[in-house]
């Protein structure tokens, strides 16, 4: 993954989608940003809906809201780097989950092939007014379909 300082702009969105634990098979709640509005990255195609992995270095208030959402998704060693890197865990055994496994894989939660699959994901958009910067990369999943048809939640009121 290549990971970059992405200049994100709003509307930005939390998904939220059902993950079976790789360490104790529970099915947990995974999360990922979708972002619509990418403003400088190289490979980034204009009006692709990116999804964000591997977030490395993000803003305290971003980390913020998704924490109001999803309180195991945190700062994490890295299995195949030095470096940390911002992921889910599970609630039960603590086991990370690795953002390849949800956004890159065909049978991940955040790469849906069809829209009965992205129906099954949860969306809701950040009070996040300005854009903002994040050290991550941008993952190859199915942004479109999971923008037009997950699940819309209310924003939480303030
Ligand atoms: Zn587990």
């Amino acid at each position: 993954m290549n990971i970059e300082k992405l200049k994100i702009g709003v509307p930005l969105y939390l998904m939220m989608g059902p993950y079976n634990c790789d360490g104790c098979n529970a099915e947990i709640e995974v999360v990922a940003l979708l972002a619509p509005n990418v403003l400088n990255f190289q490979d980034y195609v204009e009006g692709r809906v990116a999804i964000i992995s591997d977030i490395v270095e993000i803003p305290p208030n971003i980390l913020a809201e998704i924490s109001s959402h999803n309180s195991y998704f945190r700062l994490r060693d890295a299995r195949y780097s030095d470096s940390m890197v911002f992921a889910n865990s599970c609630p039960h055994c603590d086991e990370m989950v690795d953002d390849f496994y949800i956004i890159c894989e065909p049978d991940g939660p955040f790469m849906p092939m069809n829209k009965r699959e992205a129906r099954k994901l949860k969306l809701v958009e950040l009070p996040i007014k300005e854009p903002f910067e994040i050290g991550a990369g941008l993952g190859r999943g199915s942004g479109e379909v999971i923008l037009r048809f997950a699940r819309r939640l209310e924003p939480v009121s303030p």
